[in-house]
């Protein structure tokens, strides 16, 4: 079995899972990870110069710079090294790294061990072969991805500081794709271009509370649930941003005969693409809108007390092309009652979209590696629906791109912060590939 397989499976092994209570987070597995890291990756930490990434928790991200003929067009390779709390009855033990039937099995594997293994692996195989990259290579490894950390934000400033400006931004996000459109039977080699805002509200209501025998009309509790069901009734309107279009126009040839000419012309549809798309279920609905879900519930402590305060968490994703701002005014307008109190929890607008064409040298250069590596699959950008450490760094670099190079069925992608996590040896074995050959196809200028 190649090398890399084992490596990978003595990483997962080590349980280095986020919690959003610093106390929580187990500090020696943490450790322990870059101290693994370090004896598998021996070459890697000889010649690359490592920056610690610190953060409150206690815990680092690591930040490493591997120097290329030039430093004018720098590239930034992506991944994280803590993952989510297992759940689930897991068919091979979570943290066991197992290798069963062909797969890697274990938290972490997909989400995101694996790909910052691959990375480590082809940056290691390169160095073993003399090569020096074109650019300056810099790797950077969060450690509190899963939580939303410190970790990215601050290793852009140690960036910024540094004056770097990187060209292109490579993290986890897209994958190869299997099963990803009915009809469709390529492998899909989605990018993302562009990631949704992750926004929190809640929505608290408080009245005089008091006995639960003699109740009035409209309590707070009665209140707060009439602003969740109108706000549930008013859908945000839909429409195709434009990575979307570029999809469709690039999976048209390999559609369905019925379908083809609409794929094609999907610009053109007008109202009537977004509608079908809201129609097909929630998951292609999600593509054209920002959408609202409801989460967190408060209210009374007991059967006969009737709450003086009732609160409900709402979850948003706000889609390219809304604001946060114009986000909370239809909150607002949808809810008509000012007896609900909105509080902002967290704000985030949607990502700047990168250069999705071809023309553009950058994502030519994914585009490219991803038809050589992945002969069978379509390369195509996409809007991610979930949010990702390289959101951060769309405030120093104008390509970011998401893009796990590996081959990933719809039963892997629904097993991501779900239970039977696991990546094909096989997959593996080609993902590092394609970072190695992702870092030889830099251009020198
Ligand atoms: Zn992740």
């Amino acid at each position: 079995m190649d090398r890399a397989v084992g490596k990978l499976q003595t990483l997962v092994r080590i349980p280095t899972v986020s919690y959003r209570d610093p106390e929580q987070q187990d500090r020696d597995a943490f450790g322990g990870f870059v101290e693994e890291l370090r004896a598998q990756f021996p070459l890697l930490h000889e010649h690359l110069e490592l920056t610690p990434i610190r953060t409150t928790a206690g815990t680092s991200g690591l930040l490493f710079l591997w120097r290329g003929a030039s430093s004018v067009r720098p590239v930034v390779l992506m991944a994280h090294l803590d993952v989510v709390p297992v759940e689930g009855d897991w068919q091979h033990g979570p943290f066991s790294g197992e290798v069963a039937d062909g797969e890697i099995w274990g938290r972490g594997t997909l989400d995101d061990k694996g790909a910052l293994v691959a990375v480590c692996e082809a940056v290691e195989r390169l160095l073993e072969q003399g090569h020096t990259p074109a650019q300056d290579v810099w790797l950077s490894f969060g450690c509190d991805e899963e939580i939303f950390g410190e970790a990215a934000p601050r290793a852009v400033e140690e960036l910024r500081g540094r004056g770097v400006r990187p060209w292109v931004v490579v993290d986890e996000g897209g994958a190869v794709a299997s099963e990803a459109f009915p009809g469709i039977s390529r492998p899909i080699g989605v990018v993302g271009v562009t990631e949704k805002g992750v926004t929190s509200l809640d929505l608290t209501v408080e009245g005089r509370g008091g006995h639960a025998s003699t109740p009035s009309r409209m309590g707070p509790t009665a209140r707060l649930a009439r602003a969740i069901t109108r706000l549930d009734n008013a859908p945000m309107p839909a429409s195709v941003p434009a990575p979307t279009l570029e999809l469709f126009r690039r999976l048209a040839p390999h559609a369905p005969l019925p379908v083809r000419a609409l794929m094609a012309n999907a610009g053109r549809l007008g109202p009537v693409l977004p509608r079908a798309l809201v129609l097909a279920g929630p998951e292609t609905a999600a593509m054209t809108r920002t959408t609202f879900a409801v989460t967190t519930l408060s209210g009374s402590p007991a059967h006969n007390v009737i709450a003086q305060k009732a609160t409900a968490g709402v979850n948003i994703r706000v889609m390219v092309g809304d604001t946060v701002e114009t986000v909370l005014e239809h909150v607002r307008t949808a809810i008509d009652d000012d007896q609900v109190r909105i509080d902002v929890i967290e704000a985030n607008e949607p990502s700047p979209v990168s250069p999705m064409t071809s023309a553009d040298d950058g994502f030519r250069l994914l585009e490219e590696t991803i038809t050589e590596v992945f002969p069978d699959a379509v390369a195509a950008p996409y809007v991610m629906m979930a949010a990702t450490d390289s959101r951060s760094f769309t405030t120093i670099c104008d390509r970011v791109y998401r893009f796990a190079p590996f081959r990933m069925s719809k039963a892997q992608r629904q097993a991501i912060h779900s239970y039977d996590e696991h990546l094909g040896v096989d997959a593996f074995v080609e993902g590092v590939r394609w970072y190695q050959r992702l870092i030889e196809r830099i251009p020198s200028e």
